[in-house]
């Protein structure tokens, strides 16, 4: 009989995984089930473009619908999955249908999470594009806006708001911006780009409360009793992943769906991709958890291969970007896990350093208006070498030189 592979989460993880199973030669029913209304789409201009452009640009689609068409991919749009049940191997929709798989892909990705003080639910969330329209409509009165939370998301949607004339207040908890993912370096860096084009950027500071005025402005309200007037207010404090199915069908589970490195769970013939799955990394340990675009793309290729039976080892390194104030920021790998950082450039708006374990090995690169320091740090970071601080210190030392030394070594060859 014919097999059928099922796909829970038609995001970026779970479209790239239904096009690949087919291209790797799945020859059976194909059914990409999907919560949000529309076939994957991008996520990175929600906080971008899509709150800049004077009309709203066109959705980034992944695939036209003539693709899964062609691939005889069956789309189940607008319908959540509301449970799975791995010894009968059946999914329920929330409407009640049920659909028979022989293999499952989680790729549930995650969702903004609320502000958890007394009118939290005043600020708005971005993670859909039926978020980002809720913003890009409040934009358009708004002259003060405050973004709650100075990660990648938030800080964008501080440059969008900034491009769009309004005069922009941005409220951290920790004492840096970015905090999971720039060293204290780049923190440095993202926070003089942000105060250099005007934004009110604060850290150290906790909110407690937004309160609604007589006028329907708002006002944030923080711990040590300053308070923030805004018409708008956005919160970009982290995402919860989308757990509930696996942890409800007795999945392990550990802040992320844990699979091996060929997206396998602990369930037979289930498989986790993109932001919702913990993975293991042979060069970042067992349990890497990643919220970026690439991540969820090539993680979700490893699935469809190995859900084809045609899978390797995954081993991406790590790779974000971020786009603010027409600086690209790009890191790759992983600067938390560095002992010290090694500044090259510090000359806004570039900048360049590399992060070292306390043996010297390169860990991550964090890069901006230097893609070509990126590919050779990603090079380092994948071949595992060591280098000297004092050459990577020395922007005139390339770092692909350095990457041409032999394996574990170090200097230029
Ligand atoms: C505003 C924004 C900007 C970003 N910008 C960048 C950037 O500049 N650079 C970068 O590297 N990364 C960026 N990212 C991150 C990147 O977009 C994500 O890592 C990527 O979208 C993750 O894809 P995913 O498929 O794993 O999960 P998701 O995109 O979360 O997709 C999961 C899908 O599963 C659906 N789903 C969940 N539960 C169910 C269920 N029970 N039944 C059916 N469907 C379900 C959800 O509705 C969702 O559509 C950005 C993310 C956001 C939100």
């Amino acid at each position: 009989m014919r097999e059928t592979n099922v796909i829970v989460g038609a995001g970026q993880a779970g479209g790239w995984a239904a096009v690949t199973m087919r291209q790797a030669g799945f020859g059976g029913r194909i059914v990409l089930i999907g919560a949000e209304a529309h076939r994957p789409y991008e996520r990175p201009p929600l906080s971008k473009s899509v709150l800049t452009a004077a009309v709203e640009p066109a959705v980034s689609w992944f695939h036209d619908p003539s693709r899964y068409l062609d691939l005889q991919i069956d789309l189940l749009l607008g319908t959540a999955a509301a449970s799975i049940d791995v010894a009968a191997r059946r999914v329920v929709l929330r409407d009640g249908r049920e659909i028979a798989w022989d293999r499952l892909l989680l790729a549930t990705g995650g969702r903004a999470r609320p502000l958890a003080v007394p009118g939290g639910e005043r600020a708005l969330l971005l993670r859909t594009l039926e978020d980002a329209r809720a913003i890009r409509a409040r934009l358009d009165g708004a002259r003060r806006v405050v973004c709650i939370g100075a990660g990648v998301i938030g800080l964008e949607i501080a440059a969008s708001a900034r491009a769009r004339g309004a005069a922009v207040t941005v409220l951290e908890a920790a004492d840096r911006p970015m905090g999971r993912s720039v060293s204290a370096e780049g923190a440095a860096f993202v926070a003089g780009l942000h105060r250099a084009n005007g934004v009110d950027l604060r850290c150290g500071v906790a909110v407690a409360a937004i309160e609604r005025q007589g006028d329907g402005s708002e006002v944030v309200a923080c711990a040590d009793g300053a308070a923030f007037p805004a018409d708008l207010v956005v919160a970009g404090v982290g995402m919860e992943r989308n757990l509930a199915l696996a942890e409800a069908a007795g999945i392990a589970t550990d802040r992320g769906v844990l699979v091996d490195e060929h997206t396998r769970t602990s369930a037979e013939g289930v498989f986790a991709a993109g932001d919702v799955a913990a993975f293991p990394h042979p060069l970042f340990g067992p349990r890497l958890r990643l919220e970026s675009w690439r991540h969820a793309q090539n993680h979700g290729i490893a699935a469809g291969q190995a859900m084809a039976g045609a899978g390797k080892p995954y081993d991406d390194i790590p790779w974000f970007w971020t786009d603010q104030f027409g600086v690209n920021l790009q890191v790759a790998g992983l600067p938390a896990l560095a002992a010290r950082t090694v500044v090259r450039v510090d000359a806004p708006p570039a900048f360049v350093a590399v992060h070292l374990t306390a043996d010297d090995r390169v860990v991550g690169v964090t890069a901006a208006g230097a893609p070509r320091d990126i590919r050779a740090g990603t090079a380092l970071i994948r071949a595992g070498r060591t280098a000297d601080a004092a050459q990577l210190a020395d922007p005139a030392v390339p770092l692909q030189k350095l990457g041409q030394s032999g394996p574990g070594g170090s200097g230029p060859a």
